[in-house]
């Protein structure tokens, strides 16, 4: 790479986080020759999946288009053994193109970022762990993550507890027993959905503490004779995977990676083009239990064109839903804790479940409605709320994540002239192509704000991709200098925030609107993510790079 200035960094590259962007970024890195370092504050790869080892914690959408297609070797290797693979699979999946790509020299391990400061003289990015030691390089990649700096309720005393308590987000590698313990959970969206009926099936009690319910709707189904790890074939829910089925998955790559090639979120599941307005009540009802019976997204994101647009069409899905849910739970002011009032279906992301509702029908499991009886404080055993006190044995904050931005506010990026960038995004993210940030040279985000999410690994394999053809275009090229624009800048950030002009998850608080009510500044919706379909995004981030990186500057 071209020298700059007196000081040569250390790396062509480094990388922020060693989960699925950061390893793939390594690799192409690897392809361009160029000298790279992976800084990870784990102690293994996996990102999102490394530390998301809580119980029931598994894809939910399917194990074979949630992965990468780069390598035909690594296609032709990996056998994922179900629909919808557990951590421990994905874990193993990501160790295993670690091994079958080289990465692991590359990869430094309990190296937690605190730093990142552009050097404008020397053309370089400076970055400072934990422990103070620094680190140089021309380019940064940042894989550091969309739901990955958790976040605990903002309640007083909440450290108080004294008894095991664990984020769901930071759940220990060893495992944990619930057997004959009184546990409480605070959170009902995708996670603790996953987590609450596997807790229920050995805790003495569990006790959920509910503040927004969410619609969730049924992925995968066990046989009831049979713990929730032997999954049994059940047609249309989750299944193992055996050998032969295996091998037509296999060979059905190349179309299936056409299909989700073409579709909005990246999954094989198209958005319908009927209108509910074409339809008949009975019509309706018919297309909407298919669809219901179908496991994973499908009810969600192959439903009627307007569901997710247009009130009146989103009130009758909701309406279906809400039916769903009520027949599943015996007790009457459960069930109706449980349906959501203040968001209709499909606003918020979906948590898919197995046996959710079912959880509730246990005798040992009961619903705290933290709307009719707000948490007072966490104490040293166990949770007073405005009505009772609660002991419990163990605490498992389900909380979340301060999302999207969090994981860049966690790190103080200073970008040219000191700009920071923790002040640039404080009134929502501003970048180009989700890419890149003005005042941020040389730096490349992979999952930053902006960006087109879904199906992430596929994604990340997009985005850094894109970012590793940006750098090797640099590299032959002579150019050791690349900066998005203001006008860049503008113009992305304005298509993004338009795209989501009318749709109703945006009139919603969620992580998909950057709402954190436990993080201060963080109450206020923004436009996190890039609105419009995956391929127009791609297509846009083509343009660009088609045409020599416009509206970059480049030196
Ligand atoms: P989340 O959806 O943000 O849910 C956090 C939960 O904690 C919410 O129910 C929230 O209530 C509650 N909460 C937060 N602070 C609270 C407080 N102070 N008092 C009471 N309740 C509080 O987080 P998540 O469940 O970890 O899921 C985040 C995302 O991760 C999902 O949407 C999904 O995209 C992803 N995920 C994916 C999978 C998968 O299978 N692929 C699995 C799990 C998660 P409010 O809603 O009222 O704020």
């Amino acid at each position: 790479m071209g020298s700059v200035g007196e000081s040569q960094p250390d790396y062509d590259v480094l990388v922020i986080g060693a989960g699925l962007s950061g390893c793939y970024a390594c690799h192409r890195m690897h392809q361009l020759n160029l000298k790279v370092k992976v800084l990870e504050a784990g102690t293994s790869v996996g990102g999102t999946w490394y530390w998301n080892r809580y119980p029931g914690a598994r894809f939910d959408s399917e194990s074979y288009t949630y992965a990468f297609y780069f390598s035909q070797e690594i296609l032709d290797e990996w056998k994922w053994t179900e629909h919808y693979a557990p951590q421990a699979e994905t874990e193993r999946y990501i160790r295993f193109l670690c091994d079958r790509l080289g990465l692991w020299d590359d990869i430094q391990f309990n190296t937690s970022i605190t730093k990142a400061h552009w050097i404008e003289q020397d053309r370089l990015w400076q970055l400072t762990d934990a422990s103070g030691r620094t680190y140089t390089s021309r380019f940064l990649i940042t894989g550091i993550g969309v739901l990955s700096n958790p976040t605990l309720p903002n309640v007083p005393g909440v450290t108080d507890f004294k008894g095991p308590a664990y984020h769901t987000s930071r759940w220990p590698k060893d495992p944990v027993s619930f057997e004959g313990k009184r546990v409480g959970i605070i959170g009902t969206g995708a996670t603790a959905i996953q987590a609450i009926p596997v807790i229920a099936e050995t805790a003495k009690s569990l006790t959920v503490f509910q503040r927004t319910p969410n619609w969730v709707i049924t992925r995968q189904q066990k046989r009831p004779d049979r713990p929730l790890n032997h999954l049994q074939a059940i047609p249309l829910r989750n299944s193992n995977i055996s050998p032969e089925e295996m091998e037509l998955i296999r060979t059905g790559y190349p179309q299936m990676l056409e299909k989700i090639n073409l579709t909005r979120m990246g999954f094989m599941h198209s958005a319908s083009t009927d209108s509910i307005w074409d339809s008949t009540p009975e019509m309706r009802e018919a297309f909407w239990e298919e669809l219901w019976a179908l496991p994973g997204f499908p009810f969600w994101l192959s439903n009627y064109k307007e569901i997710l647009i247009d009130e009146k069409a989103n009130d009758l899905v909701t309406e279906f839903v809400a039916k769903k849910i009520k027949e599943r739970v015996h007790d009457p002011w459960t069930a109706d804790k449980l349906v959501p009032k203040n968001h209709g279906f499909g606003t918020r992301r979906v948590p898919m479940e197995t046996f959710y509702y079912e959880a509730y029908n246990r005798p040992n499991v009961r619903l705290v409605d933290l709307l009719e009886t707000p948490i007072e404080r966490v104490t040293a055993d166990g949770i007073t709320t405005s009505q009772e006190e609660l002991k419990f044995d163990m605490l498992i904050y389900a909380t979340g994540f301060d999302a999207v931005t969090g994981a860049f506010d966690a790190i103080d990026f200073r970008g040219t002239d000191n700009h920071s960038l923790r002040d640039e995004w404080k009134d929502g993210p501003r970048t180009y192509l989700g890419l890149t940030v003005e005042h941020f040279p040389n730096m490349f985000m992979s999952m930053g704000p902006h960006q087109a999410y879904g199906n992430i690994p596929r994604s990340i394999e997009y985005a850094v991709g894109w970012i590793a053809e940006c750098i090797g275009y640099c590299q032959n090229q002579g150019i050791t200098r690349i900066e998005a624009t203001d006008q860049g800048v503008q113009e992305w950030t304005d298509h993004v925030h338009d795209l989501g002009k009318n749709l109703l998850s945006n009139k919603v608080d969620s992580w998909m609107t950057g709402v954190n009510k436990n993080v201060a500044g963080k109450q206020k919706r923004i436009v996190a993510r890039y609105m419009g379909a995956a391929p127009e995004f791609r297509e846009k981030c083509n343009g660009v790079a088609g045409g020599g990186y416009e509206l970059f500057s480049k030196r």
